[in-house]
């Protein structure tokens, strides 16, 4: 590990602070650390006037140099097929319909609400399925819009959690994000708190930072959703912030979104998913990737998605499994997808393919 970075001293290496002001965000700094293809060079300037670059350095110290395959290198460095008028004709920006009810928030499902605090990040997804904020350039939410989502989810007592997602939330100062922590307890009627962050994996030297533990200590209960997508990213730094949370009583649970090239392949995700429980972090959903303009050439078939889980279920612990989820167009919400088990119903006899093979008929009576 580190092989290109090897002259940088360990305790720089785990500063935040360094790996952010060292964040790799052009092509010529690129080059110094991966061979572009011909293909890269020429797409690179194409794709970044529409979308940002950056990687941190600890990222790209995962990815292996030599492989213009490797599936984290997918994950940050832009391609041609991201802005290849063919391959991303008709697609929405936005087609969940995000942010219906206010700037910066979406109110879809009763209890929850989501609110999008920036449209920056340490490092940028090309998967992102937010990629249409990122066009904007770096802002985030200002001190007056943020008070405004706050009231909303004041005035309605229906919503028990809210979900702090971005762009990166946690990469906002900390003052902004106590802000936000702060006004929210307040609330009664909200329990719960959500962030969505990709720093565990692009950053984890994040979670070494004692005042940002005691925050998110302070306003709990807060769960951590994080994005860990490949086996290859499971450090031991990431495993150092996952104990740092657990220990500040933050629990973390991961989403995966399904990427063809990256982890679409049933060996790799059971390697993701056993390394993250053996992490403590539960595999919670499994998304099958959205149909988002810039993002469409990462999508597999939701019948190779069926197959994979099928493969896993078996041969992991049950926890071990995520929900293979899908979100719907215009905003109807995330359905779970599980492959059929039960293959057939009539009165109280079942059918079932069980999944250590076969198929099995059970008749199971109601109780008196
Ligand atoms: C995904 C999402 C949620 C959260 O759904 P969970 O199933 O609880 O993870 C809430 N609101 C919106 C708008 C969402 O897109």
């Amino acid at each position: 590990m580190r092989r290109l970075f090897k002259e940088v001293p360990e305790h720089l290496w785990r500063s935040y602070r360094w790996q952010v002001e060292n964040a790799v965000t052009t092509k010529e700094e690129l080059k110094k650390y991966l061979r572009l293809t011909p293909e890269e060079e020429k797409a690179f300037p194409t794709v970044t006037r529409l979308y940002p670059f950056a990687v941190t350095p600890y990222y790209l110290s995962l990815i292996n140099p030599e492989d213009p395959e490797d599936p984290l290198r997918r994950q940050v460095v832009p391609r041609v097929e991201e802005v290849n008028p063919r391959l991303q004709r008709d697609a929405s920006e936005n087609p969940f319909n995000e942010e219906s009810s206010l700037p910066g928030l979406t109110h879809r499902y009763p209890d929850r609400v989501l609110m999008v605090v920036s449209n920056f990040c340490v490092s940028y997804c090309r998967h992102c399925m937010r990629k249409r904020l990122f066009k904007e350039g770096p802002r985030s939410r200002s001190y007056e819009e943020l008070k405004r989502m706050i009231e909303y989810v004041r005035r309605r007592e229906s919503v028990r959690e809210v979900l702090i997602s971005g762009g990166e939330p946690l990469a906002l100062p900390l003052e902004k994000l106590e802000f936000i922590l702060k006004e929210l307890r307040s609330i009664p009627h909200l329990e719960v708190i959500r962030i969505g962050t990709r720093l565990p994996v692009f950053a984890p030297m994040r979670f070494y930072d004692e005042r940002l533990l005691a925050l998110l200590e302070r306003y709990g209960p807060i769960w951590i959703a994080t994005h860990f997508n490949h086996p290859n990213e499971l450090t031991p730094y990431a495993e150092e912030a996952v104990e740092r949370l657990l220990r500040a009583g933050v629990p973390v649970f991961n989403q995966t979104v399904l990427l063809k090239g990256v982890n679409d392949e049933p060996e790799v995700l059971e390697r993701l998913f056993r390394g993250l429980i053996r992490m403590k972090v539960k595999p919670q959903y499994l998304f099958h990737c959205d149909p988002v303009k810039g993002v469409l050439h990462f999508r597999t078939s939701v019948r190779k998605g069926l197959e994979i889980v099928r493969r896993l279920r078996g041969r992991l612990s049950g926890y071990a499994i995520p929900v293979y989820a899908l979100d719907l167009p215009g905003g109807k919400g995330k359905v779970p997808l599980e492959y059929p088990y039960l293959r057939r119903a009539e009165g109280n006899r079942y059918l079932f393919e069980s999944p250590l093979g076969g198929l099995v008929e059970y008749e199971i009576d109601e109780g008196p």
